[in-house]
């Protein structure tokens, strides 16, 4: 067979233990033998980003503005722990997420892959249900004290031009905590029309939710935003039959409880942050989660969203063949594939990435999976748990079947 040819390479970011390993895996099974592939490499391994002292990290997200796709493997974000396993370190780097994220504007979209045999324990949930996470300020860029008298707190603002305005928290009788919290209109705004923007490319509905009864003018403004944005979406979302719709934090956790699925959900970032595990939980795996950063521009980076599975990791430097589940990590690379071949017009392309993410569906069906799965299938299901190499291998050959 000819491989599939492709004009525009893909921003490849490498990363770091057994997702590495898998990732050279995938590329060496499922895409080299198939595909031309153009990449960009960046290799986002600990040892190489410390190296460069995190430079590549950010030539990695400007060559994703300039590219417009990247895939990206699962990172070690250091901690103390870290820098004592990595004595060479000479700085605790920051989360590569965080820094191409702040560097693409970008927001992060979180959806389960679900298959016949995994049943969400929501039972009516048919489809999946993408969540959409403010990823600045709130409660993540706030303040806090306590207080231990009777006294008033009050919140001032310092306008540059001199202006004052100032506002009277509370007067409390006793020990008291305090908390200061700030958003940006230009971060929400990016947000909304990243939303709006991975609502058209995946011709989902959007919802979003926040608690503007109680935070009139917090959550007011997020609200007032996305319906100011929204003018400019509406036109297509009436064209691709899609709508947005706004409500109250209660009332779309009671609706997404009860609903098919097959939306997207965005949330501020606290609300976010919580109905991101509890969604993912519900649906089985977080092996089974993919994540998309996409920028209002609609650049968009594809990665698993799982970590680099470190316990697995130490299991194979001993020489041990783990059952660790590549799938969210294959469907970055279809994601990213099928993205490349749209916006060159490689039809081939895209169509290899469809049968890429069929192939992993048809293995699943067999009963062919890692020991993850196994745990969760339906009763009755006949399964076979291998190993990870052996997982890839039978994805290879629904693959080779399909081209
Ligand atoms: P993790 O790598 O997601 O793994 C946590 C546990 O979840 C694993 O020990 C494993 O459970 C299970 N698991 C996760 N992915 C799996 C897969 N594909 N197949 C089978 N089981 C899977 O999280 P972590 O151990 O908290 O973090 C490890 C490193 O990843 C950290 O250094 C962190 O900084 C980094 N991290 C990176 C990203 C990213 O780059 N996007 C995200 C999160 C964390 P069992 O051991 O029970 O099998
Ligand atoms: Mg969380």
């Amino acid at each position: 067979m000819e491989k599939i040819k492709m004009t525009t390479p893909l921003v490849e970011m490498d990363g770091d233990e057994m997702t590495r390993v898998l990732w050279q895996m995938i590329k060496d099974q499922l895409i080299l033998p198939f595909v031309e592939l153009k990449t960009e490499y960046y290799d986002l391994g600990l040892l190489h980003r410390n190296e460069t002292r995190d430079q590549v990290t950010v030539d990695a997200a400007n060559a994703t503005r300039r590219l417009g796709v990247a895939v990206k493997c699962a990172t070690i974000t250091p901690n103390k722990q870290r820098m004592e396993e990595y004595p060479q370190l000479t700085e605790m780097w920051k989360s590569p997420n965080g820094t191409i994220r702040s560097i693409l504007d970008g927001t992060v979209f979180r959806a389960p892959i679900l298959i016949d045999s995994i049943h969400p324990v929501v039972k009516n949930w048919k489809k999946p249900i993408t969540i959409a996470r403010h990823a600045y300020g709130d409660v993540y860029k706030s303040v806090d004290m306590y207080t231990t008298e009777p006294g008033t707190a009050t919140l001032t603002f310092k306008g540059e031009s001199g202006e004052e305005k100032t506002i009277t928290v509370q007067k409390v009788d006793g020990p008291a905590v305090w908390q200061g919290a700030h958003n940006k209109e230009k971060s929400i705004r990016s947000f909304a029309r990243a939303c709006f923007q991975y609502a058209i490319d995946t011709k989902q509905d959007l919802w979003f939710s926040t608690k503007d009864t109680i935070a009139k003018i917090y959550d007011g403004e997020f609200k007032k935003v996305f319906e100011e944005e929204f003018e400019s979406y509406k036109a297509k979302f009436d064209e691709l039959g899609i709508t947005y719709f706004y409500t109250l934090i209660d009332d779309a956790v009671a609706r997404v409880i009860r609903s098919e699925g097959g939306f997207i959900w965005a949330c501020k970032n606290y609300d976010g942050d919580v109905m991101s595990d509890m969604v993912s939980t519900a649906f089985g795996s977080l092996a089974m989660m993919t994540s998309v950063l996409v920028s209002p521009d609609g650049t968009t980076e594809y990665e698993a969203a799982h970590g680099t599975v470190t316990k697995h990791y130490y299991k194979h430097l001993k020489g041990e063949a783990t059952s660790t589940n590549p799938m969210a990590t294959i469907f970055a690379w279809s994601g990213a594939l099928r993205k490349r071949g749209q916006l060159d017009g490689l039809t081939d392309l895209a169509a290899f990435a469809d049968k890429l993410e069929q192939a992993c569906f048809d293995t699943l069906s067999d009963g062919t999976m890692t020991k993850d799965l196994v745990g969760l299938v339906d009763e009755g299901t006949a399964v076979t748990a291998v190993t990870s190499a052996d997982f890839i291998a039978a994805i290879r050959s629904h693959l080779e079947k399909a081209l």
